[in-house]
Parts: structure tokens; C-alpha cells; sequence
């Protein structure tokens, strides 16, 4: 098939829509760059169920999550929330604004299920659909992540091989399709599309800090901040091979891998008590354990004893992710091979050692 002709194909049956098109219902979020609401159409023959959309209201960054959410849903449409349509709305009294529009995919993100007493279990039936065989207990909790965070990987590299990393990953910004019974990744506002050089943020752009890696920025300093759309598809492979951007994502996922695994890393508190603590331990992981294992709390102990389930190839894949420098962070293709996630590879690691 000629790519051009599906482009055209698509453009011309894909909903469009205009501003007077929505009915607002409720607000779900608002961040510095726009607001978002659960919303319904009232344009013909699209219109399906009550609230079946939500709208983003956005800055002038707004341009280019439409580029990226654009470029998702042609390359890697599984990983992210099902985009519909992106349009510049000029308005006279608060200048212009973008409007995105995307399927609403569900009601919860990570953060919501993670704040639940009973997480992981809340999740359980979502995921792996009935209720598993397995007592209650670490096994079946660890089984439970474990199914997330090969969605999440899943999800990520789809994202990486595209040549986009998302720079927010956290469990705000993971929504569960309750359609496609997995999680998805949303919020593509601070992204960048390493194959095209698109990298509207500003490098004082703080990034969520309770996620960020250390290196904050994802390019050196010597990388060119805004090259010409020819040059830097020519040149971003290498760059992408040299600075490895991508591994700024992983380290954020680790850290929610860390937060699954240990309840008092859940709060925000918790986690930024966690990052004083690392950062203390020049970001060594197994340095940071040796710190408070012996004086350890109940809660902390059943994490490392989860982590240290079949042989410790969960905290092998952790320890792998939460590093201090990101060439030496797996990337999200290779954390998908990784022996945590198959039983076979269980064995192997095990001959290995
Ligand atoms: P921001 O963080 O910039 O405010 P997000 O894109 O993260 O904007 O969206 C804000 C919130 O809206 C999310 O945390 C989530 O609760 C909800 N949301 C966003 N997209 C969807 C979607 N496709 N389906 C369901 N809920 C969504
Ligand atoms: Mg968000």
C-alpha cells in the first residue's frame, strides 16, 4: 500500500470536529499548560455514547502534543490514549488555544489504583481478568505488577522505537483502557520527537521532579537545542545513540516499579523522602538498600522480599532501571526480554548464577 494514499484515506473518513461541537462535562484535570474534561459530541453521526471523549484545552505547547499524538496513532497507536482530532481554536479574549481530543479510554490512572489500600489486588480482575489461584499473599502481588510493568514497557518501547520520548512518565500520566483492558500512557505535553528534532520545551522546562532522572536534561549541552528539521533527521540516530534520551523514561519507570513494590514510596512524601535518600547514596540502588534494610520497617522488608521472589530477578530488573547514568539504564526493549517477565528465562538466570 502507498503511504500517501492511506494518509488521504484516513483524513477523509476520521471525525472532524470544531469548537461548538462538545458539550463540557467534568473537569479532570488542569495543569501550567491547559485544562482537561471528560466531554461529550453533539455532532452527528460520531456522536456515540455520554461523555465517550475528553478534550484538552492547551497553550501554545498544544501544538506540538497534536504533532505527537498524531505521530502515535500512526506508528504506535497501542501505546498511548486513543487520539481523535487536534485543532488551533483562536479565541479573542484568551488568545489562541489548541483543543485535543481523544477517546475517553476509563476512569482511573495508576495514581488513582496505586493510592487504594488494596492495590495490587484492585488491579488483579482489570489485568489478568478472573481472580487468580493463588493465596493472597507476595506471589500473586508480584504476579499483579508484573503484568503492569510489561504494559508499561510495552507501552514505552512503542513509544522509543517511534524515536519519541515522553519525559513525564508517572502513574498520573498512565491511564487504564478499560476497552483494551491494559494501561496506556497519556499527557504527550513534554514530549520530544528525537527523529525530527521537535523540542518545544524550554530547557529550563522543570520537569516533574518526584520522576525526573538526575541528568534532567535528556540531550547534553553540546546538543544543538533546535536544528533544522534536514539535519536532524540526519543526525538524530547518532545523537539518540550517544545520549540514549530514552533512558530518562526508564528511570522514571523504575521508580514507579519501586512504588508498586513499596507501599510507603506511594505518597508523594514517601517518594521524595526516597530520592533525598538516593541521591545521598550517589543514586546507587543496592547502596541505598545496605543504608535502611537493617533498620528497616515491616512495610520496607516485605518490598525487598518481593523484589528478592525467584532467585531476586525483580530487584535485578529494578537495579537495572534506577541508575545513575543512562547508558548504563536497560532500555525498554531489552526490559521486555528481561527474565522477570517469563518463566523460562526464571530458569536460565538461575543456571547462570
Ligand atoms: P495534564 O496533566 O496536562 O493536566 P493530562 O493529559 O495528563 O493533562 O490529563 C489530565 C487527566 O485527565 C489525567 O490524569 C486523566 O485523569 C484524565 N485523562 C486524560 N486523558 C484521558 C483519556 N484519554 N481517558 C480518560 N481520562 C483521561
Ligand atoms: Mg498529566
Amino acid at each position: 500500500f502507498d503511504m500517501f494514499v492511506l494518509a488521504f484515506v484516513e483524513r477523509i473518513f476520521r471525525p472532524t470536529y470544531r469548537k461548538d461541537d462538545f458539550v463540557l462535562g467534568k473537569k479532570l484535570g488542569e495543569g501550567a499548560f491547559g485544562v482537561v474534561y471528560r466531554v461529550s459530541s453533539t455532532k452527528k453521526p460520531s456522536s456515540k455514547k455520554e461523555g465517550d471523549l475528553v478534550l484538552k484545552k492547551a497553550t501554545e505547547y498544544g501544538a506540538v502534543e497534536i504533532w505527537m499524538n498524531e505521530r502515535v496513532r500512526r506508528a504506535c497507536a497501542s501505546s498511548c490514549a486513543d487520539f481523535v482530532y487536534g485543532f488551533f481554536e483562536s479565541n479573542s479574549k484568551k488568545g489562541s488555544e489548541y483543543w485535543l481530543i481523544w477517546r475517553f479510554e476509563g476512569e482511573s490512572t495508576l495514581a488513582d489504583l496505586m493510592q487504594s489500600k488494596e492495590f495490587p489486588y484492585n488491579v488483579e480482575t482489570m489485568i489478568l481478568g478472573e481472580v487468580q489461584d493463588l493465596p493472597k499473599g507476595l506471589e500473586r502481588e508480584n504476579k499483579i505488577i508484573q503484568t503492569i510493568m510489561r504494559q508499561l514497557l510495552f507501552a514505552l518501547d512503542g513509544l522509543h522505537s517511534t524515536g519519541i520520548v515522553h519525559r513525564d512518565i508517572k502513574p498520573q500520566n498512565i491511564i487504564f483502557s478499560e476497552g483494551s483492558r491494559t494501561f496506556k500512557i497519556i499527557d504527550l505535553g513534554a514530549a520530544a520527537d528525537l527523529r525530527v528534532g521537535i523540542n518545544y520545551i524550554p530547557k529550563e522546562f522543570l520537569l516533574d521532579p518526584r520522576y525526573a532522572a538526575p541528568e534532567q536534561y535528556i540531550m547534553s549541552t553540546q546538543t544543538p537545542s533546535a536544528p533544522s528539521a534536514p539535519v536532524a533527521t540526519a543526525l538524530s540516530p547518532v545523537l539518540w545513540q550517544m545520549n540514549l534520551p530514552d533512558r530518562f523514561d526508564i528511570y522514571s519507570t523504575g521508580l514507579i516499579f519501586l512504588q508498586m513494590a513499596f507501599p510507603g514510596l506511594r505518597t508523594d512524601s514517601g517518594l521524595i523522602q526516597f530520592n533525598r535518600q538516593l541521591k545521598r547514596c550517589d543514586y546507587d540502588l543496592v547502596a541505598w538498600r545496605k543504608s535502611v534494610e537493617p533498620r528497616a520497617a515491616a512495610d520496607l522488608r516485605r518490598g525487598f522480599e518481593l523484589l528478592d521472589l525467584d532467585g531476586g530477578i525483580g530487584w535485578e530488573l529494578l537495579t537495572s532501571m534506577v541508575r545513575f547514568k543512562a547508558r548504563q539504564r536497560i532500555s525498554a526493549k531489552a526490559a521486555l526480554a528481561h527474565p522477570y517477565f517469563d518463566r523460562e528465562g526464571l530458569l536460565a538466570l538461575s543456571f547462570m548464577q
